[in-house]
């Protein structure tokens, strides 16, 4: 098995520029690879770039999990969208309602509704959401991650 974690953001809403360094830390997001799957963490606002700079075929990305409805969790799924349209969301319900309010040209994308505490399995990748506190209005899921073994 080959894998590999790629962290494209690990900012606040607002990008945030290190003393002293050219690049700034972007929205939370993270690609996961294992063998040939892929798996985005949060669309945020500064996909495009993020992946641009990780040179990430935006083609290359299926599973989408997205962890609540915030816009820096899911604004750039129109982003995504324009470039790919073969991706599935995983989303609570409360999720999935928010992303259609904020984005009708995102009504043909397949969901996939995910529960606290049921796992997701796409080959060697598991996935299982579970609920934690990040705000009242957007239900929030952290996720827990299992490849069955080691990344190498
Ligand atoms: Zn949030």
């Amino acid at each position: 098995m080959s894998g590999e974690i790629i962290f494209l953001g690990t900012g606040p809403t607002e990008p945030v520029r290190m003393p002293g360094r050219r690049e700034e830390r972007t929205n939370s997001s993270i690609i996961l690879r294992v063998d040939d799957i892929t798996v985005l963490f949060d669309c945020t606002l500064n996909f495009t770039e993020q992946i641009d700079r990780e040179r990430i075929a935006p083609e290359s990305i299926e599973h989408v999990f997205i962890s609540h409805g915030h816009l820096d969790a899911i604004g750039g799924l129109p982003q995504l969208m324009r470039k790919n349209k073969n991706f599935i969301i995983y989303a609570s319900d409360a999720t999935r309602r928010s992303i259609l309010e904020n984005f009708k040209s995102l009504k043909g994308i397949e969901f996939k509704i995910i529960e606290h505490g049921k796992p997701v399995k796409l080959n060697k990748i598991e996935i299982t959401p579970f609920n934690v506190i990040h705000s009242e209005k957007f239900p929030t899921f952290g996720f827990r991650i299992n490849t069955g073994g080691k990344i190498k």
